[in-house]
Order: C-alpha cells, then sequence, then structure tokens
C-alpha cells in the first residue's frame, strides 16, 4: 500500500542512508557477520553513521545537528537497518536518536547541552539509558539504584542490567532513587560519563539473538556525580521516563513491522525457487493463504503505525496508541517470522540464512521497552478498568 508519510527529503535520506548501510555495515566482506559474532559494534560505525548525518538528527544546527526534529528520519534508520537484516547496529542507533536523545534536547541546561550535543550528533558520544535492575524491570519505581546528594555530588550505589550499548556507551542516563521514602517521586535521572571512578561494566550479555548489540550490566559504587550531570529537576525522573516512553514504544513498533517486512521479501523469495512435488512451494494453497495473511497484516500495522508518528509529530501520541503500536506490532513480527521459517523449512532454522537471525532477534521486541503485558495493563487501564 502506497505511503503517505513521506516526502522527498525523507526519500533522499532514506536513499543515502541505504548506501552508507551497504558501505559501512554490510560490505562485501561481511562485516554485519564478524560484529555478530564480536557481540560487539565498533564504535567507529557510530562516527561514521555520525559524520553521514544518520544519528542526532533532531539536535540543534549550533550543536552540530541538523535541527530536524522530525521523527521520521529516526523511522527510516529503524527501518532500513531492519530491511538490510543489522538489527544489531539498529537497536543501538534506535536507542541513541529516538530514545536517549529526547532526554538531553528536553532536559539539558544550557551549559550541559554544549557539553554533549555535539558529541551526540557527531557519534563519538554513545549514549544508554540505565532503567532495568537485576531484580526489577517492569516495576520501576521499586528500584533500589541509590544517588545520595553530598554537597555538590550524588553518590551512586547499586547494579543495572540488560542495557544496550553498554559496552560502547559514554553517556548513561541512570535512573536511581535519590529520595527512597518516595516511589514514582523519589526517582531522578543522572548522567554518567565514561571513566568515573567505580562505574564498572560487566561482561557482554549472551543472548538468544541481536548478537551484535553490546548488551550488558552496569555497576556503580559510590560513583561521586558531580550535580551538575543531573538531568532536569530532582525527583522528576519518573515522569520524565514516563513521557518519553510513548517515542520508545512507536520505534519498536516501527522497527518490528519493517523487520517482518523484511522477512516477508526474504520467503517471498524463496518459496518462488524451491520447488517441492514439481511445483514451487510458494504455489501451494496453504503457502499462498500463509503469505496473503502475512501481507494483509503487514499493510494493516504499516498504517497504523504511520498514523501513531503523524500523531507523534502533532504532539498528540497518547501512552495507550504507542501501547496499542508497540504490543500489536511486535506480536505480528514474532508470529509472521516464524511462518516464514516455516515456509523456508530446515534451512530456516540455518543461521546463514537471514530468517533465522531474524527469528532469534524478533523474541525480545516483546519483551523490552515495557513487556507486552504491561502495555496491555496501560491500555486497560485508559478503558477505566
Ligand atoms: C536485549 C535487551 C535489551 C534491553 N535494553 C534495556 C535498556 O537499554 N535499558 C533498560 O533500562 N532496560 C533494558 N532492557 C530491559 C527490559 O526493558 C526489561 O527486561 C523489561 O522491561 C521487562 O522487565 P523484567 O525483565 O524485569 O521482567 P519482569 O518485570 O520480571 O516481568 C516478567 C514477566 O512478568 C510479567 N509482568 C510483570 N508485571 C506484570 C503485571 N503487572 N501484569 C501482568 N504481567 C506482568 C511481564 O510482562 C513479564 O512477562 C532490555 C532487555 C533486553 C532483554
Amino acid at each position: 500500500m502506497q505511503r503517505t508519510l513521506f516526502q522527498d527529503v525523507h526519500e533522499d535520506f532514506r536513499a543515502s542512508f541505504r548506501t552508507f548501510l551497504e558501505r559501512e555495515v554490510r560490505g562485501e566482506e561481511d562485516r554485519y557477520g564478524d560484529w555478530e559474532r564480536a557481540g560487539i559494534v565498533p564504535r567507529e560505525v557510530f562516527a561514521r553513521a555520525g559524520a553521514g548525518g544518520f544519528l542526532g538528527m533532531a539536535v540543534p544546527e549550533r550543536y552540530g545537528g541538523a535541527g530536524a526534529d522530525d521523527f521520521r528520519f529516526n523511522l527510516i534508520v529503524g527501518e532500513e537497518t531492519q530491511l538490510a537484516g543489522v538489527g544489531g547496529v539498529g537497536l543501538g542507533m534506535t536507542v541513541h536518536n529516538d530514545v536517549c536523545l529526547p532526554y538531553f534536547l528536553r532536559y539539558c541546561t544550557e551549559e550541559q547541552r554544549a557539553r554533549w550535543l555535539p558529541g551526540i550528533a557527531s557519534g563519538e558520544l554513545i549514549t544508554a539509558i540505565a532503567m532495568t535492575e537485576p531484580g526489577i524491570g517492569s516495576d520501576l519505581a521499586s528500584m533500589v539504584t541509590r544517588a545520595r546528594r553530598e554537597g555538590d555530588e550524588y553518590v551512586l550505589d547499586g547494579t543495572k542490567t540488560f542495557i544496550t550499548n553498554g559496552i560502547n556507551a559514554d553517556l548513561v542516563i541512570v535512573a536511581a532513587k535519590t529520595d527512597p521514602s518516595e516511589r514514582h517521586h523519589g526517582i531522578s535521572l543522572l548522567v554518567l560519563e565514561r571513566g568515573m571512578e567505580g562505574f564498572t561494566r560487566g561482561r557482554k550479555l549472551e543472548k538468544i539473538g541481536q548478537h551484535a548489540q553490546d548488551t550488558a550490566e552496569l555497576s556503580f559504587a559510590a560513583v561521586r556525580v558531580p550535580a551538575e550531570n543531573l538531568l532536569g529537576e530532582e525527583g522528576e525522573g519518573f515522569r520524565y521516563l514516563v513521557s518519553n516512553l510513548p517515542q520508545e514504544r512507536l520505534s519498536i513498533a516501527g522497527s518490528a513491522v519493517a523487520a517482518a517486512e523484511a522477512a516477508l521479501s526474504w520467503t517471498l523469495d524463496y518459496v518462488r525457487e524451491r520447488r517441492a512435488f514439481g511445483q514451487p512451494i510458494g504455489s501451494f494453497q496453504s503457502s499462498r493463504f500463509t503469505l496473503a495473511q502475512a501481507r494483509t497484516e503487514l499493510d494493516i500495522a504499516r498504517v497504523f503505525v504511520d498514523r501513531c508518528v503523524e500523531a507523534l509529530g502533532a504532539d498528540e501520541l497518547s501512552a495507550e496508541e504507542a501501547a496499542m503500536a508497540k504490543w500489536w506490532c511486535t506480536e505480528l513480527q514474532g508470529r509472521l517470522i516464524d511462518a516464514c521459517v516455516q515456509l523456508h523449512g530446515g534451512y530456516g532454522y540455518m543461521q546463514e540464512y537471514p530468517i533465522a537471525r531474524a527469528y532469534a532477534d524478533a523474541r525480545v521486541t516483546r519483551i523490552y521497552g515495557g513487556a507486552n503485558e504491561i502495555m496491555k495493563e496501560i491500555i486497560g487501564r485508559s478503558l477505566g478498568l
């Protein structure tokens, strides 16, 4: 179905980002495969993406960005990485652009903006956000990471886990309790910088998919964080997190639809070629029905996501709508890719086929960014239940 979301400027951006992925990520020598085996994307890739204008697009021009506060550019980065089958790179970039950057844009003081925004736009400062702890994920208000104010500093103690860009990150937005007697109102956001004493990174976590993503555990042992690294107001952290979650969830939904689109196109190619009982396997009625359903559901999902992107641009996207997009599109991604693996037969289970990687990469999208059960809670509560 023809999309009406984009203008020429977006299509030009898409074409140049596609070329970037072809040159810098895929390459003839399969660089991405090396990064999957190494469990990390080299830092230089972020710097090259920054130089190409594919990071921090919303950063104002005076800080080295494009001043393009338009989520359609972000969406294109997420979509194209999925279409190219390099989701591990995509997740690192979308966390940087879609999830972390808005906190820096909205809550930084002038001094903080001058300190951090140029590096965020150039890709020399890679960002991460650390909310989840070994003992809590969905129930964020119960976090135990503690930041105690001492004069001009906060003393930070605790552990965060499952942190995307955890090894590469230079700036980590850490959610911590500044007032443990409070739940939501006791949380503040502090920016940790690479090299601060007492800030250590655990090993890269071994996951079933998204291997090129350097997901890690982070530990803080009496890290002395200068008070000028507080983002916004003390005690307002939970409110800030809630206000940015719709964009994060829409980002996950957009990437999920693109990942499913890629899976469908690889599968269509495969079922046209592969033969059984003297005919292409795509010509069996059961294959046609499966793929017809996939095509239909994908087009419907895309229309909803595109509409949500328009609403976000008009500052009208509600938490419930973003939750609907996130849960429904990630469930669709899982269901559709599973059906595509089945159509590949045994080859669908082989690592050398992109559909196998997509299958493993997809599982987590129903869990992170708020588990899908939490999305349904948000929607259910909005019904007055
Ligand atoms: C690869 C990866 C990358 C990640 N990146 C980041 C990151 O960059 N930063 C970050 O902070 N976190 C990150 N996370 C963490 C992620 O957001 C959490 O895993 C997620 O929010 C779920 O929390 P949990 O794992 O503690 O599960 P739990 O909260 O323990 O939930 C376990 C199960 O119980 C269900 N459940 C919990 N509460 C309810 C309820 N009220 N009603 C019904 N069911 C419920 C959940 O839906 C889930 O099915 C990442 C996770 C992964 C795996």
